[in-house]
């Protein structure tokens, strides 16, 4: 089954307005030819950047979500409201994780309401260094991906994203081997069976951790890696390009 490569760009908390106009213009002004590219701004500037973007094939993404649609939730935002701007949201990201102490079960939830304001989740998986010196990671990973999926239908499954990013490699300039990148995808597909038997050929898998121009053609080679969820290098719109094109390929 052939699927589509996508990279996304997750800005985190930096740009300023000007920053982040100028950043989308400048991916936006160069097509990347059979590749999905989104961009996930800081909130304040999902709005600036949809303009900027406006006519060209990059799309919107934000970096998080709310489980409810409206109400007294100070500072949260709504995947209803998501949707007036964005096609993608991501979930779970380990930062939200850690810093925000957000569980599997938040997450699940997260993901619900994403699906059910109409969204492209971008669920995000991956195991901490302990996990993964146990010998432990696959199991780590396939516990979030059911805790998040399981009891979802076919259908929402087959709309989900999957970026598998071990903690260790976020932000740390020590990407995995692109033959791990390879396995843990090809054991998140094969774990996907619960919801359909193809399912797993159906889902896009991205891996995220410090992926960059330089590395992106060897992980993103993996037959199971269908792209990547890039933080730092997606800040400079060359190398967000790069790691584009090298989806391509
Ligand atoms: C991320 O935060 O999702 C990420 C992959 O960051 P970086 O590319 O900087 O490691």
């Amino acid at each position: 089954m052939s699927r589509r490569p996508l990279v996304v760009g997750n800005w985190k908390m930096n740009t300023s307005r000007q920053e982040a106009v100028a950043l989308a213009r400048a991916v936006a002004g160069v097509p990347i030819a059979g590749v999905d590219v989104v961009v996930c701004p800081p909130f304040p500037w999902l709005s600036p950047v949809r303009d900027a973007i406006a006519g060209s094939a990059v799309v919107l993404g934000a970096q998080d979500c709310w489980t409810e649609s409206s109400g007294a939730f100070t500072g949260a935002v709504s995947p209803a409201m998501i949707g007036e701007l964005c096609r993608y949201v991501i979930v779970g990201h380990s930062e939200r994780r850690r810093i925000f102490g957000e569980t599997d079960q938040l997450v699940a939830r997260k993901l619900t309401a994403a699906i059910t304001a109409g969204l492209l989740p971008i669920l995000c998986v991956g195991e901490a260094l302990e996990a993964r010196r146990a010998g432990n990671a696959g199991r780590f990973v396939r516990s979030q991906i059911e805790i998040a999926l399981r009891g979802q239908s076919q259908e929402t499954v087959e709309r989900c994203i999957i970026a598998y990013e071990p903690v260790w490699a976020i932000g740390t300039g020590v990407a995995a081997e692109p033959s791990d990148a390879e396995e843990m995808a090809r054991e998140i597909r094969s774990c996907l069976a619960f919801a359909g038997e193809e399912t797993g050929d159906r889902v896009r898998i991205l891996y995220g951790g410090s992926v960059t121009p330089a590395n992106a053609g060897a992980i993103l080679g993996g037959a199971n890696v269908d792209g990547a969820l890039v933080g730092g290098a997606s800040l400079q719109a060359g190398s967000f390009l790069g790691i584009a094109a090298a989806a391509g390929h």
